[in-house]
């Protein structure tokens, strides 16, 4: 390999080592919920609509409740999905996308988010209309993590859905 190929992979390693070395401390994503709020076996729950099985959790509040961010991180995208309805994506340590979905109105969250910090509130935007208003809340490890590979449906993408209960927890 070239000498400069090395530097730049080496880098990369690197790069992505340290965002693992971010401790990841959580807080429940809405204000005022308890782990009772959702159902744990809801994760890979299926059949699930369009999506075919439930990649999140769906987290039950009074609508207008507090969102929260789980982790700090950088706000990768907010605005308004077809499924999601207005939605907002953050990335925080271990490189872990934190999807926050059905929030009430568009959010308008700055680009870094510390732990706790509000980023909207609980609502039915999108396929959540006409449906008890809920945070669905998901976590996706950028980088694939082949051991978690399953036989389930769509367990392929298992490599990067992680179970958000268990990421809330501290289990994960
Ligand atoms: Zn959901």
């Amino acid at each position: 390999m070239k000498r400069r190929t090395v530097i730049a992979l080496s880098s990369l390693l690197a790069l992505v080592v340290a965002g693992y070395l971010i401790p990841e401390a959580t807080v429940i994503p809405v204000g005022g919920a308890a782990a009772s709020d959702w159902n744990p076996k809801s994760f890979w729950f299926e059949p699930w609509g369009k999506s075919g099985v439930h990649k999140g959790i769906d987290i039950f509040a009074r609508q207008g409740r507090p969102v929260v961010a789980t982790t700090g991180g950088i706000v990768l995208y907010q605005g308004s999905l077809d499924l999601g309805g207005h939605v907002v994506a953050v990335l925080g340590p271990k490189w872990r996308i934190h999807y926050y979905a059905h929030l009430a109105e568009p959010s308008d969250a700055p680009l870094f988010v510390a732990r706790g910090e509000r980023i909207g509130s609980v609502g039915t935007s999108g396929n959540a209309a006409g449906k008890p208003p809920h945070l669905h809340y998901a976590v996706l490890s950028v980088v694939p993590l082949p051991w978690r590979f399953s036989t389930a449906t769509q367990g392929w993408k298992r490599m990067f859905f992680l179970d958000p209960g268990a990421v809330i927890l501290g289990g994960l």
